[in-house]
C-alpha cells in the first residue's frame, strides 16, 4: 500500500514548522496537521527569540525587533541593567513568523492542513494510520509536535509532561513610556511566584506578562496595573491575551517508539529553569525532520538518536528549577540586586552564564564579571 505522506507531523508551531520544512527539503512528502483555524492565531507565547534562535534561522529583521540589554528589577523596584558584548534579544510579531515558517514550509513542498485536528492514530506492519476530522491519512513516520499537552503523546502512549510553568500575558497596541531598549524583568516573588514578570516592547506591541511556578494561578490584574502606571500604558487599549502552560521538567522519559517521536514541548524540550522554548523547538525540530527524512530515505540512523545527541544538558538548570520552585523570599531578592556573590548567584539563575551589569542611579553597589545572557523567559 503506497502511504497518503512519507512524514505527518500534528502541531503547526516552532516545533512542528521547522521539521516540516527541513524533511521536506529532503525529499519527502510531508502533511503537516494544525488544530486551528491558521497559523500563529490565539497565540501562547511572548516569542522573545535569544539570540542563538536568530542566528539559526535567520528571522527577518521586518517581524522582529532586537533588544541588548535586560533591566532587572528587585521587590523594592530598585533595578540593576544588564548586557552582554554582541548578546541580543529579539522580540518579534509572534504571528507573523509563525506563518512565515508556514510559508517557507509550503514552498519547500510541505501540505499544511489547518482546522485539521488530530484525534489518534495506530500503527501497522510500519504504517500509521492518523485520524483527523472523520478522515484517515496513512504515513511512514509520525511526529508530535502539538505542544505542551501532546495529543500524539497520548494517543501513541508515550510520555505526558507532568510539571508546568503558567503564563499570561496582554499586548497593548501603545508602548507608552516603557523604554524599547530593554526587557523589562521582575524579581518578585509575591508578584510572580517561581518565575518573573516582565515587559517589553515588540515590533507590534508593548508585552505586560508573568509565569508562575507549577500548581500555582497566574495572576496579572495587579502587576498590569502597576506595569500601566509605571511605563505609562493605557489599560484601554490593552487588547489580546496570551496564556499557556510551559514545560519545566525537562525532557520526557519516553518521547519516542518505532516509527513515532515527539519534538518541541511535546517532549518537554524547554529549559525547564528559564521556559525558553522557542531555540530548542527550531533547532531541534529542524534536526528531527532531517533526521527522519535521512531514516525514512535507508541513510540514516534511527532518527530519535540524531535528536538525543543534540538534547542540551539541562541538569544545573533542572536543579536551579527546584530553588525557585520553593519561592525564594522577597528579602533574598533584594539582597540578589545588592551583593556580589548573591547577584552572581542570581545570574545564574537567570541566565546560565551572568552578565556585565550596570546599575541605575538608585541601586547599589555594581555586581559581578562580564558575561553573555541566556534566555530570560
Ligand atoms: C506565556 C508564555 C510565554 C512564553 N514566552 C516565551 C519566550 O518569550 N521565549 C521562548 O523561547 N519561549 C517562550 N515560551 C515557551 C514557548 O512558547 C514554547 O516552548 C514554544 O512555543 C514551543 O513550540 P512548539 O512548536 O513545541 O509548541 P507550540 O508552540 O505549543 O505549538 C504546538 C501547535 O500544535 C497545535 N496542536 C495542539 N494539539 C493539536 C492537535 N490535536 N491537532 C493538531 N494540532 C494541534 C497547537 O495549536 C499549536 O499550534 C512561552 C510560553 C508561554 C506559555
Amino acid at each position: 500500500m503506497t502511504p497518503g505522506a512519507d512524514l505527518v507531523i500534528v502541531g503547526g508551531g516552532f516545533a512542528g514548522l521547522a521539521a516540516a520544512r527541513a524533511a521536506a527539503l529532503r525529499g519527502l512528502k510531508v502533511v503537516l496537521l494544525e488544530a486551528k483555524p491558521a497559523l500563529g492565531t490565539r497565540l501562547h507565547t511572548t516569542g522573545v527569540f535569544v539570540r542563538e534562535a536568530a542566528d539559526a534561522y535567520d528571522i527577518p529583521t521586518n517581524l522582529s525587533r532586537r533588544v541588548r540589554k535586560v533591566r532587572l528589577y528587585g521587590p523594592s523596584r530598585r533595578s540593576v541593567d544588564l548586557d552582554a558584548p554582541g548578546y541580543y534579544f529579539l522580540t518579534t510579531d509572534t504571528a507573523a513568523i509563525l506563518q512565515w515558517l508556514g510559508t517557507e514550509a509550503e514552498r519547500a513542498g510541505v501540505e499544511i492542513r489547518t482546522d485539521a485536528r488530530f484525534e489518534g492514530a495506530e500503527r501497522q506492519d510500519g504504517l500509521w494510520t492518523i485520524r483527523v476530522g472523520g478522515e484517515a491519512i496513512t504515513a511512514r513516520y509520525l511526529l508530535g509536535a502539538d505542544g505542551a499537552r501532546s495529543a500524539t503523546a497520548k494517543a501513541v502512549g508515550l510520555s505526558a509532561n507532568q510539571r508546568f510553568l503558567s503564563g499570561v500575558e496582554r499586548d497593548y497596541s501603545d508602548p507608552g513610556r516603557l523604554d524599547p531598549g530593554f526587557l523589562h524583568c521582575f524579581l518578585d516573588s509575591r508578584t510572580a511566584p517561581g518565575y518573573i514578570a516582565w515587559a517589553a516592547v515588540s515590533p507590534r506591541a508593548a508585552q505586560v506578562g508573568l509565569a508562575v511556578s507549577h500548581g500555582r494561578k497566574p495572576k496579572i490584574e495587579a502587576f498590569a496595573r502597576e506595569a500601566e502606571a509605571l511605563f505609562g500604558l493605557d489599560p484601554a487599549d490593552a487588547s489580546e491575551r496570551r496564556a499557556g502552560l510551559i514545560p519545566c521538567g525537562g525532557v520526557l522519559k519516553h518521547w519516542s517508539a518505532p516509527g513515532v517521536m515527539l519534538v518541541g514541548d511535546a517532549a518537554g524540550m524547554v529549559s525547564p529553569l528559564t521556559g525558553g522554548g522557542i531555540h530548542p523547538a527550531l533547532a531541534l525540530g529542524r534536526r528531527a525532520g532531517q533526521a527522519i527524512a535521512d531514516h525514512v530515505a535507508a541513510v540514516g540512523p534511527a532518527p530519535e538518536q540524531a535528536v538525543a545527541a543534540e538534547l542540551p544538558n539541562w541538569m544545573a538548570k533542572q536543579a536551579l528549577r527546584g530553588l525557585m520552585d520553593a519561592v525564594p523570599p522577597n528579602w533574598m531578592f533584594e539582597l540578589a540586586l545588592s551583593t556580589a556573590p548573591m547577584a552572581s548567584l542570581t545570574r545564574r539563575i537567570f541566565f546560565h552564564r551572568a552578565a556585565r551589569d550596570r546599575t541605575d542611579a538608585t541601586s547599589p553597589a555594581p555586581l559581578a564579571a562580564p558575561r553573555t545572557l541566556d534566555e530570560p523567559i
